[in-house]
Formats: structure tokens, sequence, C-alpha cells
């Protein structure tokens, strides 16, 4: 899939929409979702322009994957969120749900965040 370089997240990074972000650094971008379904939800980009955990798995390395991964749990840390739990989701695609084309973790905590998939 050919990354759309107009996506929320991609005017996010360049600066033309507003986010409240609760870290950055060189390779990462993490901010506030504009529509929290906790008390903390936050999503976590790398810069890079991946359209997915498909396309992020395909073409960056295990360096690149394992440091990305690693800021996400430092991320939910340093938000208070590791001794009494939190959950990441990752969208991937149609079935996965995935609304924005630029990869991205949520993490949400604060309150036990209930069922893992509502079933139907
Ligand atoms: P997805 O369904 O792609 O995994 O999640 C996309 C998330 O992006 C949703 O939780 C949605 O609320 C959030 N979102 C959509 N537009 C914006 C925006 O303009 N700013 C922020 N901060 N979050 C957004």
């Amino acid at each position: 899939m050919v990354y759309d370089s107009n996506n929320i997240f991609a005017r996010i990074l360049r600066g033309e929409l507003p986010a409240k972000k609760v870290y950055e650094d060189d390779a990462v971008l993490a901010f506030n979702d504009i529509a929290p379904k906790a008390p903390v939800h936050v999503l976590v980009i790398p810069k890079k322009p991946y359209v997915s955990m498909d396309d992020f798995a395909r073409e960056s390395g295990p360096e690149e994957v394992g440091v990305f991964f690693k800021t996400v749990g430092e991320i939910a840390r340093k938000l208070g969120l590791a001794d009494n739990g939190y959950r990441l989701i990752l969208n991937i695609g149609g079935h996965g749900g995935q609304e924005v084309p630029h990869i991205h973790v949520h993490i949400l905590g604060g309150r036990p965040i209930g069922p893992m998939v509502v079933e139907r």
C-alpha cells in the first residue's frame, strides 16, 4: 500500500495540525487521542512513513522495531500506567479497523479497560 502523505498523522508530524504531545524524540512522537476511550489514551507513532504494522514489519529492521516498542513501554511507564497495567492496541488494515493509514500504537489506561474484544 502506498503511503498517503496527507493522512492526519503525517500532517501532525509536519506541524500542520495541532496535537497534544506527550513525548517526542528523533524517531517517535506520542500525542493524546482526539477522542479518548479511557482516562489515558495516547497514540505512539514512528516518524517514518509506514502505513501499518504490516508495512513496518516488512520495511524496517529488527533494531528499528525493537527501539520503537521499547519506547512505547517507556512512554507508558512515564504516563504512570505500568503499576496498574494498561492496554496496547494496534489496528491493521480493514479487518483490523485501522482508520488512519500511518502506523500507530494506542496506549489505553487509567482504569480497567474491559474485555479484549467485544463479541458479536
Ligand atoms: P485507528 O482506528 O486508525 O486505530 O485509530 C485512529 C485514532 O486516531 C482514533 O482513536 C481517533 O480518535 C484518532 N484521531 C483521528 N483523528 C485525529 C486527530 O486529528 N488528532 C488526534 N490526536 N487523534 C485523531
